[in-house]
């Protein structure tokens, strides 16, 4: 039987904000000691009062514009009761009925394999809310004695649950989801989205049925993925399971599963809890949320071009190849970098500024775990190296070894070609004297480069570009090199 895979992801985001959503705790404590940035509010003490912070009303909203869902005019707060030592309340304040947004989507261009032609994959949102975090426990041995301790420094930490519609294929396209979620959350500024650190967490729904059925199956939920690949992996794993259960005649449970990193594979949690058992109502300390027209605005008001939207753009006006636009609009400090670089390149052709930021300037940026907007090689003095290399002032090799030198001392190419005497040199007779004295030198190779060995061509132009510092004009040190041989 030919099965068809269905996944529906469910994120938790932690917002970017500097203090936690219903106190002044600070919002990010990693690496903190335990329990250090608490305060009664957020340890649930009674008699205490939440009080919402405006800043994460904005980024959800600002998320939530950002996947075109919609965003009614009230949305409330909701207590969600369960009994967890990481939980001092008690309840978790969410959102649960009436929610900040419902709706919306995210694309998805899927690139081409060896399988199949690129395609855009639509995943619908169901819904995006608001809530606080929980803290966190482990388990630790003490003197031979093993204890349960509990950290509250999470607690109170704002995050986004955002709940995708069944509307994914495959392990693939869960992987890609999240790969363009990450890019849009940092993007937008919400959140730093960073998998490791916990910004970002997914629980992944997968069932199957058979190719061309329309309805749903029994599905499992896999919790505590914490990277990209490992929710690849468990999907996979989880489907190839899910097969043989069906093959044998045997019926999938409802279960909820957890990756175990460290064995890659999936243990049973338990079996799930139903919305009922939460006895959501109300919360009774937090008034309404009013986002009114006047706030949306504010919120809209620097709206940046999206991702998406900017990569058909690079395609579509600078003719660049799909693999160029796609990871230069990976970030959008790199996006802004390179149309100020072709800005300043007037009239230079698109997909050059890209090849040189793609080969050259990305190593930079990855040596010095740099974004773009960081670099001091600025957009005008690339743009300056590139055009002096055109225009034949230097050689390639001297443009790129410009990039590293600019960046470190944030002079301007031009100086540096002048102080350091770097302008290629491309007067023939000073290369040909050079070329000259290197033949006569090498009796050994010249012999070998005339019975055939014309890779030494490489060799012998290396040998001049040594003497003569690099700056010598590469294709015409060629020409004589394969006069004189
Ligand atoms: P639950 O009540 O178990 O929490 P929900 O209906 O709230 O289930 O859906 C949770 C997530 O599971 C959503 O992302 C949804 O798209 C996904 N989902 C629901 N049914 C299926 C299914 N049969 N197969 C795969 N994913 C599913
Ligand atoms: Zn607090
Ligand atoms: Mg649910």
């Amino acid at each position: 039987m030919d099965y068809e895979v269905v996944i529906g992801l469910e994120t938790h985001i932690q917002l970017n904000t500097q203090t936690k959503i219903f106190c002044s705790c600070k919002a990010d404590s990693w690496n903190e000691a335990p329990n250090t940035n608490i305060c009664p509010v957020c340890t649930g003490m009674p008699g205490v009062l939440p009080v919402l912070n405006r800043a994460v009303v904005e980024k959800g909203a600002l998320l939530a514009l950002a996947i075109n869902a919609e965003m009614p005019p009230v949305s409330y707060f909701d207590r969600k009761n369960y009994f967890y030592p990481d939980l001092p309340k008690g309840f978790q304040i969410s959102q649960f009925d009436c929610s900040l947004a419902k709706g919306g989507w995210l694309d998805l261009p899927m690139p081409a394999t060896e399988k199949s032609a690129a395609y855009l994959r639509r995943v619908r949102i169901h819904k995006l809310h608001l809530e606080e975090d929980a803290g966190k426990t482990k388990n630790e041995t003490v003197a031979g004695m093993s204890h349960r301790l509990i950290d509250f420094n999470r607690c109170g930490v704002p995050l986004i649950e955002m709940v995708t519609e069944p509307d994914l294929r495959s392990a693939d396209e869960a992987a890609q989801y999240l790969t363009r979620l990450r890019q849009l959350l940092r993007w937008v500024g919400v959140s730093e989205a960073d998998m490791e650190k916990a910004h970002l967490r997914c629980d992944a729904n997968v069932s199957i049925r058979p190719v061309g059925a329309d309805y749903l199956n029994t599905k499992t939920e896999i919790k505590n993925v914490n990277s990209i690949e490992a929710v690849r992996t468990a999907i996979e794993k989880e489907v190839i399971r899910q097969k043989k259960e069906y093959d044998a005649g045997r019926k999938i449970q409802s279960w909820t599963l957890e990756w175990d990193e460290d064995s890659q594979s999936l243990k049973k949690m338990r079996s799930k809890e139903t919305e009922a058992d939460y006895r959501y109502f109300r919360e009774p300390d937090l008034l309404p949320v009013y986002l009114t027209e006047e706030w949306k605005a504010e919120i809209l008001a620097d709206f940046p071009e999206l991702p998406l939207a900017r990569r058909t753009r690079f395609i579509r006006d600078y003719g660049l190849p799909e693999y160029d636009a796609d990871i230069l609009t990976s970030e959008r400090s790199l996006s802004d970098y390179f149309e100020r670089v072709v800005n300043a390149y007037q009239g230079g052709d698109p997909k050059r500024v890209s090849n040189w930021l793609l080969n050259d300037v990305m190593r930079l940026l990855n040596d010095g775990g740099l974004t773009a907007a960081e670099l001091k090689l600025t957009p005008a003095y690339l743009a300056g190296i590139i055009k002096m290399v055109d225009d034949g002032v230097v050689n390639t090799n001297t443009g790129k070894s410009l990039l590293e030198k600019v960046n470190r001392t944030g002079q301007s190419p031009r100086e540096i070609v002048e102080a350091e005497g770097l302008a290629k040199v491309s007067d023939d007779s000073a290369i040909r004297a050079v070329a000259e004295s290197i033949v006569a030198e090498n009796p050994k190779e010249v012999e070998s480069y005339r019975s055939g060995k014309v890779g030494l061509m490489g060799w012998f132009v290396g040998q001049l570009m040594r003497k003569m510092g690099g700056k010598a004009d590469a294709p015409l040190a060629r020409a004589i090199f394969e006069e004189l041989l």
